[in-house]
């Protein structure tokens, strides 16, 4: 088994019993302003939605496949690199089954990854847990707001879903589009105010009528999101708004992980227990989410954010929701 490299979560936000939220900003600067990314261009990518449905799971692995990319290339990354024989232990972000511990507030992974972009110097990269929505310790405002904050820091969103998009998982979001863009409407003047969302569809059991992956996953997210004029006026308002708010909005279909991963209680995330299937597309959506041509830069009124710069903006952005 492989020893964990440094790295832990830190949480940054918290949420406290009274509903209030406060920042950490001692945390945020020691993961912000440390000397090497200080003047990086940043990439942050969250992954928030429903509790239990394999968030953290997710990020681990991202956390894996970064430290990975360290010594390669994108185009040199196959499964069998990162992945390696299957038997490590997955560790990082707190993640597994049973109904008591949630991920509350939002944390970041400790390690920032130097990634090389397209057209730019390397960017650092960013991983961000979020508490879970619909989780039992939270009421839906509590879950909105920390969601809308998720999304405003992010610059790739990616809402975690289990079988399909449902109309209670797409109403928190018109929450989140109304409050963030009404609560940024006099702050950001230029562009949109949220960047890209990635559904991530788990457990896609309908590979017939939509394929797993991006091209799937575009062609299902169009069709439950068309507009037309006998559809749920709520769905409707949805689907208008989407495109408002979001700078991009994609659809990534993922097969079942198999039994082991979804029912085992003793599961500790050994890649050689998970189907192929389930793996392949694993490594699919990390090598589009890390390609070099593929990362989504922070902005700020249009101006591309440096890691320093960030800690500003979370600090404004915290404010605005504390008021
Ligand atoms: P989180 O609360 O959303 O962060 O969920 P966790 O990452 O802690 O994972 C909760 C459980 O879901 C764990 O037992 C994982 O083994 C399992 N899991 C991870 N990925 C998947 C998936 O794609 N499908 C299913 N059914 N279970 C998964």
């Amino acid at each position: 088994m492989a020893l964990p490299e440094a790295g832990r979560p830190i949480q940054i936000v918290r949420q406290h019993d009274d509903h209030t939220i406060s920042l950490d900003e001692s945390a945020l600067t020691d993961l912000l302003k440390r000397q090497d990314i200080i003047d990086k261009k940043v990439v942050v990518v969250s992954v928030a939605g429903v509790f239990r449905k394999g968030k953290s799971f997710l990020l681990n692995f991202m956390v894996k496949y970064l430290r990975s990319l360290r010594c390669s290339t994108p185009e040199a990354m196959d499964e069998q690199t990162w992945m390696g024989d299957g038997t490590d232990i997955l560790e990082g972000f707190h993640w597994g089954g049973g109904c008591e511990r949630v991920t509350t507030g939002i944390w970041f992974w400790s390690e920032p990854f130097l990634v090389k972009h397209s057209i730019e110097d390397d960017v650092v990269v960013l991983l961000m847990d979020t508490q879970g929505l619909f989780n039992p310790h939270s009421t839906t405002r509590d879950n909105a707001t920390i969601f809308a904050l998720s999304t405003l820091i992010s610059s790739v969103q990616i809402y975690n879903v289990s079988n399909n998009i449902q109309l209670n998982e797409l109403d928190i979001l018109q929450f989140i589009t109304a409050y963030g863009g009404s609560a940024l409407a006099d702050q950001e003047p230029i562009g949109k105010p949220f960047q890209r969302l990635l559904f991530l569809v788990r457990d896609w059991s309908h590979p017939d009528d939509h394929s797993y992956g991006m091209e799937g996953g575009g062609v299902y997210l169009k069709k439950r999101l068309q507009v037309s004029p006998d559809q749920h006026p709520e769905l409707r308002s949805i689907a208008e708004s989407l495109p408002r708010c979001f700078e991009s909005v994609f659809c990534y279909l993922m097969p079942l992980p198999g039994m082991k991963v979804a029912r085992t209680q003793r599961f500790n995330g050994q890649v050689k227990d998970m189907e192929e299937d389930f793996r392949q597309h694993l490594h699919e959506l990390l090598a589009i989410l890390f390609y070099e041509e593929e990362l989504v830069i922070k902005q700020h009124n249009g101006q591309p954010m440096l890691a320093g710069s960030l800690f500003d903006c979370i600090q404004t952005y915290v404010q605005l929701f504390q008021s």
